[in-house]
């Protein structure tokens, strides 16, 4: 059995943190596409989030699917233009 996750199924599970823990994202006035992202455990901690990028641990360790990046990407369109991609080819 195939037990490794899909990219978006990582961005699913990541977003699924995001309503656990109720991690809040703020635009970066002057930054487009950039964001204060809240800590899961730590609500006055903020984290510097783009789709790309992001300045937590599991982000600066390489983990590209963390909650604070699957936030960002869904409140920019990234999840949702992948599922839309995802509809044409299954279609
Ligand atoms: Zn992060």
């Amino acid at each position: 059995m195939n037990t490794r996750l899909t990219d978006r199924q990582r961005a699913e599970r990541g977003l699924t943190r995001v309503y656990d823990f109720d991690v809040r994202a703020t635009p970066i006035c002057g930054r487009p596409g950039w964001f204060a992202v809240t800590s899961k455990r730590d609500r006055n901690r903020l984290y510097l989030t783009s789709r790309c990028q992001c300045s937590c641990p599991a982000g600066q360790s390489g983990d590209s699917h963390c909650c604070h990046r699957s936030l960002v990407r869904a409140l920019t369109g990234d999840l949702i233009e992948k599922t839309f991609d995802e509809m044409e080819v299954a279609a």
